[in-house]
């Protein structure tokens, strides 16, 4: 029958008439940029973050950019994160002029590995990006203490981990600097184009974003700093209120797919057979809580490439999140890395695949791709 990676209309319908009475509310106003909508949200996902400030941007990138820019990071500075994420981790960092250096990361978690960060700061180093990827945290007490020692800025990529949670229940955004969500359409939380929001305790480096978010000017045409356009539009921020009121719900629906994953691949022989290793939801260190929110459910595979040949034949929607870590990007060349550098990324590169785990998904789905994966390797 086949499963899709994501299926954002069954995703939808049951929001369509609630959106669409706010969709007409805004078009009978005619205001389509920021406004008390924004304002609601940003309000709304700070506190959903355990935090202070929101401030509602164009796109999980543009966060991103707009945090390094509050944080005053430009020509000469340095940004340590991890070579395993979606390009704009990195990609700010260069546009800003600064130069990315990159860390490994934990091959459990897929996250940066604290225990490598300290030996890579230098006197130019400014700040840490760690990303809670897939949406689980990054280890953040040794990150934030590596940090408080070299007094280096922390922004958080939590474009994939709207409400996860560190294993002090701490959520993520709380934790660094700044934190930065992404609502593109597939994240956990997504609006119906690109939005982001950047998410802070400090009332001066809010303020700061707020105004960079307008071109820097504060008031009008009078101009502070040198920002850009990274306003997030009217329509989106209404629509992500609506949809903010299910997120728990839906992450729940996730969390409850990736148990049935592990009961259903437990049966199938595949971990014993080690053809297979589940994402862990655990860190290693006994008796630790731990909370995922899984916008992505990655395995780790023998023979990845062929698997997801024989799963998209099935039609079976799988990814591989990311083919190809920073440090062997073309762009990135320059930095001269070279290939064995970060060893776990790019093993990471090479075996992981993501499965769908979308929260309508069905049990029947859920077998079906479980059941293509074990008639690949039995
Ligand atoms: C999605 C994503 C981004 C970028 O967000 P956009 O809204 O697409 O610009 C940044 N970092 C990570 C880890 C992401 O997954």
């Amino acid at each position: 029958m086949g499963v899709p990676l994501l299926d954002l209309k069954v995703h939808h319908e049951p929001l369509q008439q609630e959106i669409m009475v706010v969709l007409e509310q805004i078009f009978k106003s005619q205001t389509f940029i920021l406004g008390p909508e924004v304002g609601r949200l940003e309000e709304r996902i700070a506190a959903y973050c355990q935090s202070q400030y929101g401030v509602g941007v164009t796109s999980g990138t543009d966060a991103l950019l707009i945090a390094l820019m509050a944080l005053g990071i430009g020509p000469g500075d340095e940004v340590i994160t991890t070579p395993y994420s979606f390009f704009a981790t990195a990609g700010v960092v260069v546009r800003l002029g600064a130069k990315p250096v990159f860390v490994d990361i934990d091959p459990v978690t897929y996250n940066i590995d604290p225990a490598k960060i300290d030996r890579v700061v230098t006197a130019k180093t400014k700040a840490i990006i760690p990303v809670h990827l897939y949406g689980q945290c990054a280890d953040m007490g040794p990150i934030m203490e590596v940090a408080k020692q070299h007094k280096l800025s922390v922004i958080e990529d939590a474009a994939q981990a709207i409400g996860s949670e560190y294993s002090d229940g701490r959520r993520a955004c709380s934790m660094g600097t700044i934190g930065c969500l992404s609502f593109f359409p597939s994240k956990n939380l997504g609006c119906l184009g690109d939005g982001g929001m950047a998410v802070t305790s400090d009332p001066e480096l809010a303020e700061r974003m707020r105004i960079l978010r307008v071109h820097g000017s504060k008031p009008k045409y009078y101009h502070k700093l040198i920002g850009g356009n990274f306003r997030l539009d009217t329509i989106q921020a209404a629509v992500l209120n609506i949809k903010l009121n299910y997120l728990d719900e839906w992450t729940r629906k996730r969390q409850e797919n990736a148990i049935r994953y592990g009961e259903l691949f437990r049966s199938s022989g595949l971990l014993d057979r080690k053809n297979v290793r589940l994402p862990v939801p655990v860190y290693r260190v006994p008796g630790v809580r731990h909370y995922h929110i899984y916008n992505q459910f990655v395995l780790c595979v023998d023979r990845r490439d062929a698997l997801v040949a024989f799963l998209r034949q099935k039609e079976i929607g799988v990814e591989i999140y990311y083919p190809v870590p920073f440090h062997l990007q073309e762009c990135f060349e320059y930095l001269g890395y070279r290939e064995g550098d970060f060893q776990e990324s790019e093993r990471a590169a090479k075996e992981t695949i993501a499965l769908p785990i979308y929260p309508e998904l069905t049990m029947e789905q859920q077998a079906e791709v479980v059941e293509a994966v074990t008639a690949f390797y039995m």
